[in-house]
C-alpha cells in the first residue's frame, strides 16, 4: 500500500519540534547543530526574534488579499531589492522553481516581442539545478530528474560545466539566454570562477543573449556578498532568488533589468500567493539584516574561518575526506568515503549536513552561526569522520 505521504523523499528518521539559532531540538530532546539550515533557507537561524516579530505582526494584521490590489509590503521589498542590485524590477513567487518558470518565460517573451521568436533556445549546464517543474527539469536536463517525464519542455541545450569550447560553439541565431548558478548547489558546491562568469557575460554581450543567474541557493548573503555574482563584478539580465530571502517563509523572486523584462506586460504572468503580505514582511526583515555591510563582512570572515578549519579536518581524515570547496558559508567537502555515510554519521554526532552530487557533503549553516558554533561543528564532524573510518 502506498504511504499516505507520496513517497518521493528519502527522509532521515529525525523529526524536529523546535529551533533556536543554529540549533534544532529533536522530538526525543536531542539537540542538533544545524549546518543544513533547511538547505540554505533559514539564513538567520531558527526563530530569529526580528523575523518572528515581522511575521507575527503581519499575521495579526493581514495574511492575504490578492494581486488584484496594492500590496505595500511587496512594493517595499521590490524597492529594497532594486536599490541593492542591478535590477530595475521584481516579480515575487513562492519558490525557486516558480522563479525559474518566469525567468524562462521572460527570456523567450523578450525575443518574441523583438520580432525574433526563433531565439528561444536556452543554454544550461551539467550539474545544475533549477527546480522540479517542467521548465526546471528541462533546464537542468539530468537523467535523474527527467527520466520518465517526457515529452520535456523543448528549447534547452546542455553543456558540460567548465567546457569553454563547447560554450563558445553553442551560441547561434536561436540562442535566447544562458542560465547558470554562480555557485552550483545541488551539483556539489561548484563555484564558477570569477573570470568564467566575466567571460560568460562578454559572450552574452557579443551574441546579444540574455544572461540568467540562478541565485536561489548562493544568493542572499550566503557567499559573503548580497549576491554571489558580485564577487565577479558582473551582473545578469535576469536573476532568480528564493530560499534565504524568506528566512524559512516560502517566497521567491525574479529580478530583472527594465530591458530584459520588457516583454512582461500587463496580463502576461501572475500568481495567487506570490508576493503576499506575510512573505514580503519577512523578506524585508531578512534583507534589512543581511544587506548590512558589517553582516556581509562577518559572513565572509566566518566562511574563511570555517573553510580553514575544514581544511585541517580533511588533512586529518584523508581516508574519509578529499577536499574543501565553496564560497563564504556555502561550503562543500568532497568525500572519499560515501557522502551519505558521512551525513548519516553526522546524525549520530548530532550535526546536520546535506548530501550533494559529486559525492559532496554540503555545509550551509545559518549565516548567524557563531565562532564557537563553528568550532563545535568541526568537533562533531571530526567525530563523524572517525565513525565513518572505523565502520
Ligand atoms: C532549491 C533550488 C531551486 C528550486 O527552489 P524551490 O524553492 O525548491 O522550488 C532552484 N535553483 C536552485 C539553484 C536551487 O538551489
Amino acid at each position: 500500500m502506498i504511504p499516505t505521504l507520496l513517497p518521493t523523499y528519502a527522509r532521515a528518521p529525525l523529526s524536529f519540534v523546535k529551533g533556536e539559532g543554529s540549533w534544532l531540538i529533536e522530538a526525543d530532546g536531542r539537540c542538533f547543530l544545524d549546518l543544513a539550515a533547511g538547505i540554505a533557507v533559514t539564513a538567520l537561524g531558527h526563530a530569529h526574534p526580528k523575523l518572528v516579530k515581522a511575521l507575527s505582526d503581519q499575521a495579526e494584521a493581514l495574511w492575504h488579499t490578492s494581486n488584484l490590489y496594492q500590496i505595500p509590503q511587496q512594493q517595499d521589498l521590490a524597492d529594497r531589492l532594486t536599490d541593492l542590485t542591478f535590477a530595475d524590477t521584481v516579480f515575487f513567487t513562492n519558490s525557486g522553481t516558480e522563479a525559474c518558470e518566469l525567468a524562462v518565460k521572460m527570456a523567450r517573451k523578450y525575443w518574441n516581442d523583438k520580432g525574433q521568436p526563433e531565439k528561444s533556445q536556452i543554454l544550461a549546464f551539467s550539474g545544475s539545478f533549477h527546480g522540479r517543474s517542467a521548465a526546471g527539469i528541462a533546464a537542468a536536463g539530468s537523467e535523474k530528474m527527467t527520466k520518465g517525464f517526457g515529452p520535456l519542455l523543448p528549447g534547452f541545450t546542455h553543456l558540460d560545466f567548465g567546457d569553454h569550447d563547447a560554450l563558445n560553439a553553442a551560441f547561434d541565431e536561436t540562442t535566447a539566454a544562458v542560465i547558470i548558478e554562480p555557485v552550483q548547489g545541488e551539483g556539489g558546491i561548484r563555484p564558477v570562477p570569477d573570470q568564467c562568469l566575466k567571460g560568460l557575460r562578454d559572450l552574452c554581450d557579443t551574441h546579444g543573449v540574455l544572461l540568467i543567474f540562478d541565485e536561489v541557493q548562493c544568493g542572499v548573503a550566503r557567499t559573503g556578498r548580497l549576491f554571489a555574482h558580485e564577487w565577479a563584478g558582473v551582473t545578469p539580465d535576469i536573476m532568480m532568488v528564493a530560499k534565504g530571502i524568506g528566512g524559512g517563509f516560502p517566497i521567491g523572486a525574479v529580478l530583472a533589468t527594465e530591458e530584459a523584462a520588457s516583454g512582461m506586460t500587463l496580463g502576461t504572468h501572475g500568481s495567487t500567493y506570490g508576493g503576499n503580505p506575510l512573505g514580503c514582511a519577512v523578506g524585508c526583515a531578512v534583507l534589512d539584516h543581511v544587506a548590512d555591510p558589517a553582516f556581509l563582512a562577518d559572513v565572509a570572515r566566518k566562511g574563511a574561518l570555517m573553510r580553514q578549519r575544514l581544511e585541517g579536518l580533511v588533512a586529518e581524515h584523508p581516508e574519509v575526506f578529499d577536499s574543501v570547496r565553496g564560497a563564504g558559508l556555502m561550503l562543500g567537502i568532497k568525500c572519499r568515503a560515501t557522502n551519505s555515510d558521512v551525513v548519516a554519521a553526522g546524525y549520530e554526532e548530532l550535526i546536520l549536513t546535506v548530501p550533494a552530487a559529486d559525492n559532496v557533503v554540503r555545509l550551509l549553516p545559518p549565516l548567524t552561526i557563531s565562532d564557537d558554533e563553528i568550532s563545535e561543528a568541526i568537533a562533531r564532524l571530526d567525530a563523524a569522520a572517525r565513525r565513518v573510518s572505523t565502520a
